[in-house]
């Protein structure tokens, strides 16, 4: 059988850990550092020890659920999800699976498509196993009881993806969500991946256990191509569990699929049946911040165009900063600057917004300076550059290497004039109203004056001058 044409069919089930400062079942602490060092009786899982429910974690998971446009369960419950691994003390998971916290939600991509959620649930983060030498050949492994615990959401949706490519936009829409409800915990175990992937018409596997947004494209590109091979050389793609090697950046083999009942899941009699009041929700719907979509059209509604609005909305950090900047300078000088140059300083050097520890204060000083004529865009990208890499105050920075565009009319004019003087060729084009020699002139000012000519000011004495020429 050939798969040239068809189509990859992607699911995912994503965990997600939830911004607490304790964990989901015991008071520990949830960022502890030196290994075992957050831990006790209950996330041990040691014999007579209870569990309590975090509230915290609930309402955090309830506005998730919101935000992604689930249907709430005004009432749900915990279970015992058994499976005997080290990473596991009690030999059981206490999660949810006859009722979670939400049903039936959906995450929107920037293309319209809905891809739609089954269900999202609360639960216990396992240990972490540190395996020794590779995770398919170790020697050894040692256990870290400090995520065990962790409080989580898990959110599994529909095999709605198309594809790696739309698996990450997905991810990417799911994280800013988080990221405006301010649950999201940045760095690296903030999100765990099991993926489900097929070639349409063939049979699907599992990738389990993939740790990072990187990792999960890695992972669902390399299973693509693998199971493609697989095809095109006419063999069976086996129904597997596989997991992913982060040094190879491939999937291997682990055990043929177990079903979900095999898990025997059974009633958590330790933890109450958890019941929301119509209030409760009510209030935590209304208390729900923007989100990307609202974000968006608000930033349309201000005059900007429809790509920089969802550039800006889907960067929280960014968008923080433009609705702080456009209290002081145009929307379009802040999205201008904002998306051009910020973000493509950001990208050129592979670093977040939020990794870059970027601040509202003198980024909007900076563009209060370019809407006032104050640098040049040359400048005031060097200066953004200074700022992102070496942390130097932008009006500092501008200030010291004297690249403000200080000089007053008269001088440039004379400037202009110089210039005029020098280049007969350029004034001829000037008549014949071409473009170029205009865009000449301007450069060659500001290059006379170091810099220091405001462009536009140059080009409205040019305007003037060649009336009269
Ligand atoms: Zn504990
Ligand atoms: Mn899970």
């Amino acid at each position: 059988m050939n798969s040239g044409g068809a189509r990859t069919i992607i699911g995912l089930e994503v965990h997600v850990q939830l911004n607490t400062a304790s964990k989901l079942f015991c008071p520990c602490p949830t960022d502890a550092s030196g290994p075992n060092t957050a831990v006790c009786g209950t996330c041990l899982g040691l014999p007579g020890s209870k569990p309590f429910l975090n509230q915290k974690a609930v309402e955090m998971a309830v506005r998730v659920a919101l935000a992604l446009n689930c249907r709430l369960n005004a009432e749900f419950f915990f279970s015992r999800k058994t499976y005997f691994y080290p990473d596991l003390a009690k030999n059981y998971q206490i999660t949810q699976f006859e009722k979670p916290v939400g049903e039936n939600g959906f995450v929107a991509l920037s293309s319209g498509k809905k891809i739609r959620i089954r269900r999202l649930q609360l639960e216990e983060d396992p240990a972490s196993l540190v395996h020794e030498g590779s995770a398919q050949s170790s020697s050894f492994s040692l256990v870290d009881y400090n995520r065990s615990g962790i409080p989580l959401v898990e959110i599994v949706t529909m095999p709605d993806m198309d594809g790696p490519k739309e698996a990450r936009e997905f991810l990417n829409a799911l994280t800013v969500t988080l990221d405006y409800l301010g649950v999201f915990v940045h760095g690296k175990n903030a999100l765990k991946a099991d993926a489900n992937i097929s070639i349409e018409g063939n049979n699907r596997v599992e990738v389990k256990n993939v740790t990072g947004f990187r990792a999960v494209e890695t992972a669902l590109l390399s299973e693509d191509e693998r199971q493609r091979k697989i095809i095109a050389m006419g063999e069976k793609v086996a129904r597997e569990t596989r997991g992913f090697d982060e040094k190879t950046g491939s999937t291997f083999s682990m055990r043929e699929k177990e079903a979900e009942e095999d898990y025997g899941y059974i009633f958590e009699p330790d933890i109450p049946v958890v019941s929301l009041s119509e209030e409760y929700i009510a209030g935590l719907k209304e208390s729900l911040p923007e989100l990307f979509p609202q974000k968006v059209e608000k930033f349309k509604k201000l005059g900007l165009p429809d790509y920089d609005a969802r550039v800006i909305a889907s960067e929280p950090v960014i968008a923080g900063i433009f609705e702080q900047a456009i209290k002081h300078v145009k929307p379009q000088t802040a999205a201008k600057f904002l998306t051009r140059e910020v973000m493509g300083i950001l990208n050129y050097n592979k670093i977040t917004p939020r990794e870059a520890g970027l601040e509202e204060k003198p980024i909007v000083e900076l563009l209060k300076m370019i809407e006032g004529g104050r640098v040049g865009e040359k400048n005031a990208k060097e200066a953004m550059i200074k700022l992102v890499l070496e942390k130097k105050d932008p009006r500092e920075f501008l200030e010291k290497s004297d690249l403000l565009l200080d000089l007053d009319e008269k001088e440039i004019l004379k400037a202009l004039e110089e210039v005029l003087a020098e280049n007969p060729h350029a004034v001829a084009d000037l008549r014949a109203s071409k473009a170029k020699a205009v865009n000449f002139i301007v450069g060659q000012v500001v290059r006379r004056t170091k810099g220091k000519a405001n462009a536009k000011i140059v080009q409205e004495m040019l305007a003037k001058k060649i009336k009269g020429i």
